[in-house]
């Protein structure tokens, strides 16, 4: 039993603005991993429909372009409201369709609040510099002008936060957006989108014509409707989070039109331990970074490299804490461990295992299906530490459920490379109170990822610092710092108040 009855979760999805009715048919089923309950049955967007609603987002590009951007804050501020009043329920449609404890679904929701107050103060600093010039006369300066029409292509881990990001940069940046969520969570999607839509019916009230038709569109669907979106010239950047499988196939195909892309692909995250760390502090960010999300997020913890002098009284307090974890409905309070997302990704989980076993590993902990009897359709495992003789073929890969592998080092140089020799580079950390360690780690001999950390975990990244990862991460970033320049194209204005035409470089010119 879960803490609500089915017909309660159709009030949520009601008051989340969800018209289910209106929204039904065959092609998606949407099932809680939490049970196996069906959730919706969705219609998706035919493929062959997608022209019509890239063309109203291009038309809608037209006039939100020329809207001020402080007037284009207004509108994320006012989704940022929304949001904060609906958290409660589209952070339990995000636990019921993806199996996240209720602490996180709500965060995941916060960060959806986060970035829109982000994007409002955004609003007013979307300034580019003015350059000295070598001529007389003359100035040069940076404008950051609208891209075009933004996709949003979503992976199922974080339904409701990762189009928010994108769709808040995109909104304050002059671009109209179409949001793709995953077929495994379009409800979720949909609880934040609703949130936008009542947001822009406010925000006409207020400006009139101001957000025009178009400026926001939904396209529920599987891979066919994305891949219109990413192949279409109109579409001025695709912004795709997912597995660096769909990312191989993204990238060059928008490369291919010379379209602008955001990747954000797969991790295979690691932490160091040296002998200088505070060791209870470690054991406390391992368990959250390499179990929280039942292992289901781009940034879990998957590998950790110990010093071997420290190794074995890590693993004491380490599976002193695995042996107390509480593994069940992720509805229910005290539970920290939620279902993984489906029977593939637990029969992943199995074949990484068994690979691991082969390749030398030995199981420490966990692994096995648990709660089978209460939820015959809901896969729960026992996280798994697995102690690893050496950086194996199937430690190099990304296997989305709580499996942590255990690697020793002898110096940290060598943990360095061990941390780098992964074909992934989203985040990783370094434990240790050793001013020359830490600074090792995060200098340019040190760590090779997007995200590098100091005495905290790799995962549950504020939304100010840019995020994203190297190599087969794909690259990019998005969220905070300057990552908006992404959704913006700059352009250099070079401008001449003299009377005379003097060249650059001092040429002479007839
Ligand atoms: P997935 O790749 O199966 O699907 C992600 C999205 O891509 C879905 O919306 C899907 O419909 C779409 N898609 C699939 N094939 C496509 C194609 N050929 N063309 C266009 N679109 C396509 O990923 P998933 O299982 O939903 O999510 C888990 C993966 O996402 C993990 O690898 C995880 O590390 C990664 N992830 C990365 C980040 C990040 O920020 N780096 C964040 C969350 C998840």
């Amino acid at each position: 039993m879960t803490a609500l009855p089915p017909d309660d979760f159709a009030t949520v999805l009601q008051r989340c603005g969800i018209d289910l009715p209106a929204l039904s048919g065959t092609d998606i089923a949407v099932r809680s991993p939490i049970d196996g309950t069906g959730l919706a049955r969705l219609a998706a967007r035919p493929a062959a429909g997608m022209p019509a609603v890239i063309g109203r987002a291009a038309e809608a590009f037209e006039s939100w372009r020329l809207t001020p951007a402080p007037v284009r804050g207004e509108l994320v501020r006012l989704w940022g409201e929304e949001l904060r009043r609906a958290k409660a329920d589209i952070g339990h449609v995000v636990s019921r369709e993806v199996g996240k404890i209720v602490q996180e679904g709500l965060g995941e929701v916060q960060e959806a609040v986060d970035i829109c107050e982000f994007a409002l103060g955004l609003s007013r600093q979307l300034h580019g510099k003015t350059i000295v010039s070598e001529r007389p006369g003359h100035r040069i300066m940076e404008q950051y002008h609208p891209l075009g029409p933004v996709a949003i292509i979503t992976a199922f881990n974080f339904p409701s936060a990762v189009f928010a990001w994108n769709a808040a940069l995109a909104l304050v940046c002059g671009n109209p957006v179409i949001f793709k969520p995953s077929e495994k969570a379009p409800l979720s999607g949909l609880a934040t989108f609703k949130a936008l839509e009542r947001a822009i019916a406010q925000f006409t009230a207020q400006f009139g014509e101001r957000a025009p038709a178009g400026l926001a569109q939904i396209a529920l669907g599987g891979s066919d409707v994305a891949e219109a979106l990413v192949d279409s010239p109109q579409i001025a950047l695709v912004s795709a989070t997912g597995s660096s499988r769909m990312g191989r196939t993204v990238g060059p195909r928008v490369a291919a039109r010379f379209g602008k892309r955001i990747l954000e692909l797969g991790g295979n995250n690691a932490m160091v331990v040296t002998p200088a760390a505070d060791l209870d502090l470690a054991v406390r960010a391992i368990v959250f970074s390499a179990v929280g999300t039942a292992g289901q997020r781009c940034t879990t913890l998957r590998r950790l490299i110990v010093h071997r002098d420290i190794k074995q009284a890590l693993l004491d307090k380490l599976l002193k804490a695995y042996a107390s974890l509480r593994i069940g409905d992720p509805l229910q309070p005290g539970t920290l461990v939620g279902p993984l997302i489906d029977q593939a990704a637990f029969h992943a989980m199995q074949d990484s295992l068994a690979q691991a076993k082969q390749q030398g590993g030995t199981v420490l902990t966990g692994g096995q299906r648990v709660l089978e009897e209460r939820f015959p359709q809901g896969f729960y495992v026992a996280p798994a530490i697995v102690d690893m003789p050496g950086q194996t073929t199937i430690v190099r890969h990304e296997t989305f459920a709580p499996l942590l592998y255990v690697l020793a080092y002898e110096d940290l140089a060598q943990a360095i490379a061990l941390n780098n020799d992964v074909p992934q580079g989203l985040s990783s950390c370094i434990f240790s109170n050793d001013l020359r360690e830490v600074e090792t780690f995060l200098s340019a001999a040190g760590s090779d990822c997007g995200m590098a950390n100091v005495n905290i975990g790799p995962s549950g990244a504020e939304i100010g610092g840019a995020f994203g990862g190297e190599k087969e991460t794909g690259g990019d970033r998005e969220s905070g710092s300057d990552a908006w320049k992404q959704y913006m194209r700059r352009t250099t204005n070079t401008i001449n108040y003299s009377r005379e035409l003097p060249l650059a470089q001092g040429i002479h010119f007839g």
